[in-house]
């Protein structure tokens, strides 16, 4: 077997793993960095960006029969291409994900297509089309996020059913959607759909959408998404589907008794599960999957990391981000250490919602004091111009010291 040694390796080029990379090039650290599957990880190639895309390209094609208002008007109907879609965000995730390839290479990281598996701290494994590597560092860094939670009885080998990659890559609109998880990535591809013409029923076993949220966000939240004509069933659980004469057909106990949801495609977006259990042999510690780490993003083996969604806190990709660059200052022995107190969290819905900090519940649920100021949009000049005055800013002080 080939043997190779590098000061630090970086298992997962997502967007915890590829800045963690790069900055270790940066300063000067020989560095290596492992990928099994795509350069730029979910974020790039089946999260984040193309969802953005999607949802950007829905929120332009809903606008259009409401332009009038405005004294613009468009000969003719309006129609979508999914085809010519989809080769647009197919377009803006190649050109985000070669940048991170060329800026990896200026940077002087080594990049290896495989398979990464840990045998022994010091240590990494890949197995790669050509053969294995074994390859020797003092530093390993663990970035290889999640993927999406499957529910019995749903299995995504199904055509009818779709995780969030499925759904970013469809090749027409559904007519009838049911969405089961009323999580933001759920409501956000559920919104994005019934602004192309979907009819769209998310089912939530909680009492709210986006779960944990601010209550005061989510009334306006469900106001929006009642307008853009998505139906919510809330403390509603699916038990089941089968194919009907035409379409499928999700079962669902309702608290008003069960109903029958129609449905040409079933999207599951009921959460996202760490990608930990390769590593299970090193008895890391951790927490529901996650890799448990210390403000230096250290685990509870000496030499080892994690950081980004396998890691515990938020799963965000800024919050991916963060980590990879304070990581590699650890690494290179720099005083550097993680504050996930003001991480930001965005929700892309409509309207699109975004925090950082404390949220009221949350602070007054920890016995602070507050002072609360709130400004609802619909008096915001800027809003009024952007047609966006759904909607508030509220923002809260401890009472004690502002
Ligand atoms: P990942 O991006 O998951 O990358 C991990 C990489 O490791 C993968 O490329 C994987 O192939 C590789 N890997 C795994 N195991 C191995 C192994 N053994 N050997 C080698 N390689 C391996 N976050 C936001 O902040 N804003 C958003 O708007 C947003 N939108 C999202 C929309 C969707 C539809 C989804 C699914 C997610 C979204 N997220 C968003 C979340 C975001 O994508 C993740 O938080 C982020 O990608 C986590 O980064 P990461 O580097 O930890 O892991």
């Amino acid at each position: 077997m080939e043997t190779r040694e590098y000061q630090a390796v970086v298992i997962g080029a997502g967007p915890g793993g590829y800045p963690a990379a790069i900055r270790l090039g940066q300063l000067g650290i020989k560095t290596a960095i492992i990928e099994r599957e795509y350069i730029g990880g979910v974020c790039l190639n089946v999260g984040c960006i193309p969802s953005k895309a999607l949802i950007s390209a829905g929120k332009k094609y809903s606008e259009l029969s409401t332009l009038s208002e405005l004294g613009i008007s468009i000969p003719g109907e309006a129609s979508l291409d999914m085809g010519k879609l989809q080769e647009w965000k197919g377009g803006i995730v190649k050109k985000l994900t070669g940048g991170v390839g060329t800026l990896l290479k200026a940077n002087k990281v080594d990049t290896i297509m495989g398979t990464a598996e840990i045998p022994e701290p010091g240590q990494v494994k890949v197995t790669t089309a050509d053969g294995e590597i074994l390859i020797k560092a003092q530093h390993i860094v663990i970035a290889t996020g999640s993927r999406p939670i499957e529910i019995p009885g749903f299995a995504y080998a199904d055509d009818r059913i779709m995780d969030s990659t499925k759904a970013l890559d469809l090749d027409h609109v559904p007519e009838d959607l049911v969405v089961i998880g009323g999580g933001y990535i759920g409501l956000e591809l559920g919104t994005m759909l019934a602004k192309v013409g979907s009819k769209v029923t998310v089912v939530e076993m909680q009492d709210q959408v986006l779960p944990g949220f601010d209550p005061d966000v989510i009334k306006v939240l469900a106001r929006k998404l009642k307008k853009n004509g998505v139906d919510v069933l809330l403390n509603t659980r699916a038990l089941g589907w089968e194919e009907g004469d035409t379409k499928a057909v999700v079962n669902v106990e309702t608290p008003k008794g069960p109903r029958a949801l129609p449905a040409d495609r079933i999207l599951i977006t009921v959460g996202r599960r760490p990608n930990s259990e390769w590593v299970k042999n090193l008895g890391l510690e951790q927490e529901r999957g996650h890799i448990v780490v210390d403000k230096q993003l250290k685990t509870s083996i000496p030499g080892i990391y994690a950081i980004g969604d396998v890691a515990t806190g938020i799963m965000l990709a800024h919050k991916a981000t963060h980590e990879g660059e304070i990581v590699a200052e650890v690494i290179a022995g720099h005083n550097a250490h993680n504050d996930a107190r003001t991480i930001p969290a965005v929700v892309f819905t409509d309207p699109e919602i975004a925090t950082a900090g404390l949220q009221e519940h949350e602070a007054r649920a920890a016995g602070y004091e507050l002072k609360v100021g709130k400004f609802p949009f619909a008096v915001s000049g800027r809003a009024m111009s952007q047609r966006a005055t759904d909607g508030f800013t509220k923002v809260i002080l401890d009472a004690a010291d502002d």
